[in-house]
């Protein structure tokens, strides 16, 4: 058995095979199956709480009925494109579209990591950069983020940090910056970012991964619009998982510079977009409405929480995001386990290296509700 397996690995890339794959949020069906628990809360991959609007779901279940399932996809997406360079007033040969923004990332890192290459990103950013990265066999480059007690954003990118490692390293092809940074939470001024963009050689392509963009306070969001015309080396990640409550779907798109998306495109499988979700995508651009109501819900509840975290004696990062990451001072992994037997699933930080920490995607105020209310519990306070 030993050697079968040895052998079916002989030929794997070293990069595979020293990936550990991605861990998850638990699926709600998972502990259902697990602890025989009827009524779990998921609270554990940042997902919108009020999911997908209702003209998203009447527009899926309206195609749904009509549509032949037998034929292939707009490999072009020509429909969702249009309607993203109104949304954005960018020209369609700017706009890559993935099977979630995942995708967009593995296309960068299959573009421009590789053996020799240097990709960069910071300690405790999104773990699919390293993912890609290593999988590409291209060297990590990881840039220590700002220290545990720093005044206003601990754990957080350092961008002038970034462009101090980025002098000493001219094999770096790929940059990788997450903001807000799941699962910190942490961010990165509209200033911040735009010194880093002043400081990187045009040949490095600066990915801005920006999943939880409308989540920001208005005056921290980026301009990346007016800043694709000034720095050609910049892509802007976007996604349809996290504000528009469709994860299930699978659909994000990069804006670039027409060349940067004519190479993506090259990399990219013809329909990597299914029917459903171009359409979904679409209906969901379209419905700003509930873009506002899923904002405003995350607001009221990013305020709302951590006082009550704090009469517990618990503090948590920053956060301009749709989660908490909070801190228990000591391993929360009893904690972690003691949710879970309460029905509610969060994410442990074990594997980031954070393993004081969970963090918590913010739910409906009921929601939230009964997870402060399992937390005391659990906590015994
Ligand atoms: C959730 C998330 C994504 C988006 O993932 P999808 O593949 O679009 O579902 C990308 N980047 C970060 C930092 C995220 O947290």
């Amino acid at each position: 058995m030993k050697e079968m397996a040895d052998s079916l690995k002989q030929n794997a890339l070293p990069g595979v095979l020293s990936l550990h794959a991605y861990t998850p949020g638990m699926p709600i069906d998972e502990l259902q199956r697990r602890l025989g628990i009827k009524d779990v809360l998921k609270l554990a991959s940042n997902e919108n709480p009020l999911g997908a609007s209702a003209k998203v779901r009447a527009a899926v279940a309206a195609a749904a009925g009509e549509l032949n399932l037998g034929l292939y996809p707009d490999g072009s997406g020509y429909a969702l494109k249009a309607a993203i360079g109104r949304y954005h007033d960018i020209a369609p040969e700017q706009i890559t579209l993935g099977n979630g923004s995942n995708d967009i990332l593995e296309f960068l890192s299959r573009i421009y990591a590789g053996p020799g290459r240097a990709v960069m990103y910071s300690d405790f950013a999104f773990a699919v950069y390293a993912l890609a990265t290593q999988a590409q066999n291209a060297e990590a480059v990881v840039v220590p983020s700002y220290p545990a007690n720093h005044p206003t954003m601990p754990y957080g990118h350092d961008l002038d940090a970034f462009a101090r490692v980025l002098k000493t390293r001219p094999d770096a092809s790929l940059v990788f910056i997450a903001n807000p940074n799941n699962p910190t939470g942490t961010w990165n001024t509209p200033q911040q970012i735009e010194r880093f963009l002043d400081a990187v050689p045009p040949q490095v392509i600066v990915a801005l991964d920006e999943a939880y963009y409308d989540y920001q306070d208005v005056e921290l969001r980026s301009n990346a619009r007016g800043w694709l015309d000034r720095y050609p080396n910049l892509l802007v990640c976007r996604t349809f998982s996290k504000i528009y409550g469709l994860a299930g779907l699978r659909v994000g798109y990069a804006l670039s510079h027409p060349t940067v998306a004519d190479l993506l495109n090259r990399v990219r499988q013809p329909f990597n977009n299914n029917t459903l979700a171009l359409i979904a995508a679409e209906a969901a651009l379209a419905d700003q409405q509930h873009v506002r109501v899923s904002v405003d819900l995350n607001a009221r509840e990013r305020l709302r929480l951590p006082p009550l975290l704090a009469k517990l004696g618990l503090s948590h990062l920053p956060s301009q995001a749709n989660f908490l990451t909070i801190d228990f001072g000591r391993n929360a992994a009893p904690i972690h386990q003691g949710l879970l037997e309460r029905g509610i699933i969060v994410r442990p930080m074990g594997s980031y290296g954070l393993p004081n920490f969970l963090r918590v995607t913010l739910g409906t105020e009921s929601e939230n509700q009964r997870f402060m209310a399992a937390l005391r519990d659990v906590l015994g306070a």
